[in-house]
């Protein structure tokens, strides 16, 4: 089949693609703390949200857990980038587990907005998928006063209190322009909804999408390295789509169905936030056995964001 996907073909990278602040971070945690401490190193849930990442961290051994029940008493074990509700952090206090948080700075930044809007009286919407992590961790700061809105069609069937006291979130890794529609759905029927100070949609979200958006246009078909669970990985997909070009999310380069590269003269690349660049490097590789490639990079911005590491791995 990879035969009749040979030929030349051109290349456009969208810039930025790949790791974020965050996810570069949360990395960096796990890995100096497994070069600190005999393993294992703990971590609740993936570390972020990619299966390359994972398993190199656990071939060093680090120890993905899905509950803090899995962990040992007085172990060490890492937060996820995606954030722990407050129940979590209790369980951890109650079994004298030593935390390290690897919670990313701006999805932190969700959770004081939830408190505040919570602390105010207000019903909080918080605008997102079922089951994500960042969602249930989220949805924890006031589990009472929270309720969960995926599409604008849910809105005329929202109960709350004090239609007065209103206020939304969002989910860090949501598409803008879908998001944007729950937003005014809930403001045409709740025209006193107050909303975050800054956008919750991170920096990183919004520039890949608006990267492969730059890209998709120009492209015959759009891949996008990155895993199924990842949210901002699978919008950069539907960004590409919703411009009328077939894309694909591939968590590596085995996952690249020939099929999709015949007559395609020019393919779009990006990766998710939580994908690493070598994945993107394998894809570039493999189409240049197919045919002679002309790379062309179309950065829309480029990112000067960096995070610092929390106490526990500034090791001097
Ligand atoms: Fe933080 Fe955004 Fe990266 Fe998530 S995608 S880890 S919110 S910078």
């Amino acid at each position: 089949r990879w035969a009749a996907a040979t030929g030349d073909r051109k290349l456009l990278l969208a810039g930025p693609r790949s790791f974020c602040a965050g996810v570069d971070r949360a990395i960096e945690i796990v890995e100096r703390l497994l070069e600190r401490h005999e393993p294992p190193v703990y971590v609740r849930k993936q570390i972020v949200h990619n299966s390359r990442v994972v398993g190199e961290l656990e071939e060093r051994g680090a120890v993905f857990v899905d509950e803090l029940d899995e962990v040992p008493e007085n172990a060490t074990v890492v937060f996820s980038a995606h954030g722990v509700s407050p129940a979590v952090r209790d369980d951890a206090g109650r079994r004298q587990l030593d935390v390290v948080d690897a919670t990313c700075p701006l999805v932190s930044k969700v959770h004081v907005e939830a408190q505040r809007f919570a602390r105010d009286g207000d019903t909080v919407f918080l605008i997102g998928h079922a089951g994500h992590e960042e969602v249930e961790g989220t949805l924890g700061e006031a589990p009472g006063r929270t309720v969960l809105v995926e599409r604008p069609e849910d809105v005329a069937d929202l109960e709350v209190e004090d239609p007065e006291r209103v206020s939304y979130l969002m989910q860090t890794t949501l598409a803008m322009d879908e998001a944007e529609g729950v937003v005014r759905a809930l403001q045409e029927r709740f025209p006193a909804l107050r909303g975050p100070g800054s956008d919750d949609i991170c920096y990183a979200t919004t520039n890949r999408q608006e990267a492969v958006r730059a890209i998709a246009g120009d492209s015959d078909v759009v891949l996008v390295a990155g895993s199924a669970n990842s949210s901002n990985s699978r919008r950069l997909v539907e960004v590409a789509q919703r411009e009328g070009t077939e894309a694909y999310l591939v968590d590596d380069v085995t996952e690249v169905d020939p099929d999709w590269l015949v007559g395609a003269r020019t393919v779009g690349l990006s990766a998710g936030a939580s994908a690493p660049t070598a994945l993107v490097d394998e894809i570039v590789d493999a189409l240049a056995g197919l045919g002679a490639v002309d790379v062309e990079e179309r950065t829309t911005t480029t990112e000067t964001v960096n995070f610092s590491l929390p106490k526990e791995v500034r090791f001097s």
